[in-house]
């Protein structure tokens, strides 16, 4: 099993192993190119850009997979969360057209990947079914299929659905798909090294100094390169971007049915936020993977509970037989619609980045792909313009890698806190965290399930928002950016670059 940014585990992580790297031996210094993150977006862009006689090095903080691709669904749609008349009303209707071609041109880049490496990842051709249940839900859709049929996606609409739900009405788009985001990622990771990528894993990009050519310091070493990708799913340090996108976490489940009657096609309902339903074959065997009870990060007390009723809502439409897996996975929501792909704001050399891709990452992380590649081979493409980061601009203050993180109050470093004192601790249940008062300061308090205490400064490193308790992930969650930690303050996901502040006590 390769290990995940949370403490849950995805049905991808239980059917693959770690990805082993081919790169041994000593490293070159300087690199064309160099990517920061191992997820889709970076393998996908290393690859493009190898292929294309780039030297590329892709750096990853812990190994291939570990953050939301390793957490994913993976439909891949042409159909997307926003709605093409919201596409349409925030960008126009050739933007509509043009994110729509950009959706098909990423799924066919799969496609072509997939053929040309004879890629083994149970890639499977399908339709998307969108399905109302009240009479509101009946006029939505019919906005949806208006708008999606203008932006050159074909919606109409049918009589029957693939799952046994009711509805009043619902619609059809062909030309989707589904697969197996792990198999599919590893064989393009080997790809890449085959043309000469290499892949690190286990190391984090920690500094970016702006100078030509760029210098990238990893803590134990230091790389120079050209351009510089951050495929880190949210870039680091401070940035506007980070105001642009809001962290959520989302649910799923994969689960065997007694009655074999698995859904072909994609299926998704119009609550919000909505549910999903597909199936997947991984080594002969067939799971149903469904999803829902999306939130804001941090904004939930209890992420166990988002289980019980995603349980009970699979329960109303399928005969479970068992449940093989269940987990939970951040990504984040855009505020215009559209991802932001291109030079880093606030970046005046060449920072690029790819992030802000809501429910459809399978599919923009390949729009980053072809788009990124485009532009540092030096091709014209329109999506440079559409999905352009610099559609915000920079507020005064805000820079790439701001040192903010130095003025973080250090307030128990080296301290020890008296035990005794901190009576509420043995109200706290073994494997539960909780924020608790000491004096006048909050502490991040997590009681191991052989009682030991963890205990941690709740300050986010990053803009100092104070941590919530993920209880189905353990961990310390950022409601603001996004930012994620463990039971040992140890950074899991960015935007944050510096763990939280330990507290000891005796
Ligand atoms: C539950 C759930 C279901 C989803 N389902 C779908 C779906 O069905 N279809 C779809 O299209 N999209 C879906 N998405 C969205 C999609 O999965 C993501 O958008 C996509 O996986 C993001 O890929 P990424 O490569 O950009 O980021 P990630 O996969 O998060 O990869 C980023 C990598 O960067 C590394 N990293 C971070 N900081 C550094 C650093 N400083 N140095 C080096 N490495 C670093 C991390 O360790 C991580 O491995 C879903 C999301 C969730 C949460």
């Amino acid at each position: 099993m390769f290990n995940r940014d949370g403490f849950t585990t995805s049905i991808w992580q239980s059917t693959s192993e770690p990805y082993q790297s081919l790169h041994t031996g000593t490293l070159k210094k300087e690199f064309d190119i160099i990517i920061a993150g191992g997820g889709i977006t970076g393998i996908s862009t290393g690859l493009l850009l190898q292929k294309a006689g780039m030297r590329c090095l892709l750096i990853e903080a812990r190994n291939i997979g570990f953050g939301t691709t390793g957490g994913t669904t993976a439909h891949l749609n042409t159909l997307l969360d926003t709605p093409y008349s919201t596409i349409k009303k925030n960008f126009g209707e050739d933007n509509a057209r043009l994110v729509a071609s950009a959706a098909v041109e990423a799924i066919n880049l799969i496609r072509k990947n997939i053929r040309e490496y004879a890629i083994a990842c149970n890639f499977v051709e399908a339709d998307a079914y969108l399905f109302a249940q009240n009479e509101s839900q009946d006029k939505e859709l019919q906005q949806i299929a208006d708008s999606t049929n203008v932006a050159g996606v074909p919606m109409e609409f049918v009589e029957k659905i693939p799952i046994p739900a009711e509805f009043t009405t619902a619609a059809r788009v062909h030309g989707q798909a589904k697969f197996n985001p792990i198999r599919y990622l590893y064989a393009i990771a080997g790809e890449f090294e085959k043309a000469g990528g290499i892949i690190l894993q286990h190391t984090r990009v920690t500094a970016v100094e702006e100078t030509a050519p760029l210098n990238v310091s990893t803590g134990t070493d230091a790389f120079t390169c050209r351009y510089l990708i951050y495929a880190t799913h949210i870039p680091p340090g401070v940035n506007l971007l980070h105001l642009r996108c809001m962290p959520y976490r989302s649910y799923a489940m994969a689960v065997r049915l007694s009655n074999n009657n698995y859904p072909e096609d994609l299926c998704y309902d119009m609550y919000d936020p909505y549910y999903y339903y597909r199936s997947q074959v991984i080594d002969g065997e067939n799971y149903l993977i469904a999803g829902g009870k999306d939130h804001k990060t941090g904004h939930e007390e209890n992420t166990e509970k988002c289980f019980e009723h995603l349980e009970s809502h699979i329960r109303k439409y399928f005969q479970v037989a068992e449940i093989t897996n269940r987990w939970s996975s951040q990504y984040f929501e855009l505020v215009d619609g559209l991802p932001y792909i291109g030079q880093l704001p606030g970046s005046t050399s060449g920072i690029y980045v790819a992030t802000g891709f809501g429910g459809n990452g399978m599919i923009y992380s390949n729009v980053a792909a072809l788009t990124l590649s485009r532009i540092l081979t030096g091709q014209d493409t329109d999506y440079q313009k559409l999905f352009d980061p610099g559609r915000i601009k920079p507020i005064a203050g805000f820079t790439n890698f701001v040192q903010h993180n130095a003025d973080v109050v250090k307030q128990f470093l080296g301290k020890l806190l008296p035990a005794e004192k901190l009576e509420v601790l043995s109200g706290i249940a073994a494997e539960e965290g909780r924020l608790v008062k000491y004096e006048h300061h909050k502490l991040a308090v997590f009681k191991d399930a052989q009682h030991n205490i963890h205990m941690v400064h709740p300050v986010c490193t990053h803009l100092k928002c104070d941590v919530q308790w993920n209880v189905a992930e353990r961990s310390w969650d950022c409601p603001c950016h996004g930012a994620r930690y463990d039971v040992d303050g140890k950074v899991i996901t960015g935007p944050a670059g510096r763990d939280l502040e330990k507290v000891n006590i005796e």
